[in-house]
């Protein structure tokens, strides 16, 4: 009977000291990751999470070198995961996006990026207005997973002056001869950086046999331009500025396919305020007939004419022992500087003119 008792102490000793060894063995191993705070563990998906550590140390080597601010990007700061999608048999789109620098410039790019991110088979052209590339705008697009061709054309000198300028013109026809040049299939869209897309009209232009158009809203005070539709064919026209214009349209709502456009060598755009888009249409050889109405006969609003407020350029940041040394030495680098003056200059102008009135 004692035999038997100090067999089961030994063996119980034995098993307790076991399993002491091995959880000192791998018993950090075995340990569970803290939940991040603000986080339901099990509903994080496993990027996310990936994400949320490697911030996690990136903080924490920040607080190690407090003085290390790195304004280079990694894989973390690319501005555009996810991916541009590529599929199959799908007609590629080439999207021509003016854009030219102001404080707005980025923001601006980055929303129209986000939508085209969703959409697949883009070759996005942004054309850009300036008299040299944006190191803010091409590094952007560097960055970006899309398909991006980076073209430059600067308004003529003689219409600069002018107080209604042809906005967009010249680089809008630098996408439209690149498009000439490097595309055969597909269709056209000339998307400004400023305006809102619903993506179904992308899915839906993807098929366009010669022209197709769709309703814009936020246009003149009407709230909308649209092709009059009538039994599926395209009746007439409803827009605030008819102006003696065949095809009385905003510019983002008409698209054109690409083979289309390359049996037409001479359309082209003219630089004359208000008849951009009508010169355009006109210049393709086309009736009312053979225009393709979307959006469900024109009664769904896919694309708005968001126009963003200006801002003025911001003023300098103060160089002194509360911002050297900081993240304020990399933020200054993001702010936008206008060539022609400083914020102080703009604001003192309107704070002047103000007074006046
Ligand atoms: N744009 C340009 N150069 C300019 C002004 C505008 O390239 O000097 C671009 C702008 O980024 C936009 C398009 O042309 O994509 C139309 O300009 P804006 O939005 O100012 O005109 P609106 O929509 O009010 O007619
Ligand atoms: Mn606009």
């Amino acid at each position: 009977m004692i035999r038997f008792k100090s067999r089961v102490l030994g063996v119980m000793v034995v098993s307790v000291a076991a399993t002491t060894l091995l959880l000192l063995l791998f018993g950090s191993t075995l340990r569970l990751p803290p939940a991040p705070a603000n986080m339901s563990f099990l509903r994080v998906p496993l990027r996310a999470l990936n994400d949320f550590q490697q911030q996690q140390q990136r903080q924490q080597q920040q607080q190690q070198h407090p003085n290390a601010f790195s304004s280079s990007a990694n894989a973390q700061e690319s501005c555009t995961s996810g991916g541009a999608q590529r599929v199959e048999g799908l007609p590629p789109l080439y999207i021509i996006t003016p854009t030219y620098p102001r404080a707005e410039q980025i923001p601006e790019i980055t929303r129209t990026a986000q939508t085209l991110l969703n959409v697949a088979n883009v070759v996005w052209l942004v054309s850009e207005d300036a008299p040299a590339p944006t190191p803010a705008l091409t590094s952007y697009l560097n960055e970006s997973s899309l398909n991006t061709v980076y073209l430059r054309a600067q308004m003529p000198a003689k219409y600069m002056k002018a107080k209604n300028k042809p906005r967009g013109v010249a680089n809008r026809l630098a996408g439209l001869n690149w498009v000439r040049a490097n595309a055969k299939e597909g269709v056209l869209y000339f998307a400004d950086d400023d305006n809102t897309y619903d993506l179904r009209i992308f899915e839906q232009m993807r098929w366009t046999k010669k022209v197709s158009m769709f309703p814009v809203g936020l246009v003149t005070k009407l709230g909308v331009s649209t092709p009059i539709v009538r039994l599926g064919k395209v009746v007439g026209f409803y827009d605030g500025w008819i102006a003696n214009r065949k095809f009385p349209v905003d510019m983002a709502g008409f698209a054109v396919s690409v083979p289309f456009l390359l049996t037409r060598p001479n359309a082209t755009m003219p630089f004359t305020v208000g008849y951009e888009e009508d010169g355009f249409i006109k210049s393709l050889g086309i009736t009312s007939a053979d225009i393709e109405p979307l959006a469900f006969n024109c009664t769904k609003i896919w694309v708005w004419h968001t126009q963003t407020k200006k801002n003025t350029a911001a003023v300098p940041i103060a160089q002194n022992n509360i911002t050297m040394g900081t993240n304020l030495d990399v933020i200054k680098g993001l702010l936008w500087k206008d060539p022609k003056g400083t914020a102080t200059t703009t604001t003192k102008k309107k704070e002047t003119k103000k007074k006046k009135s």
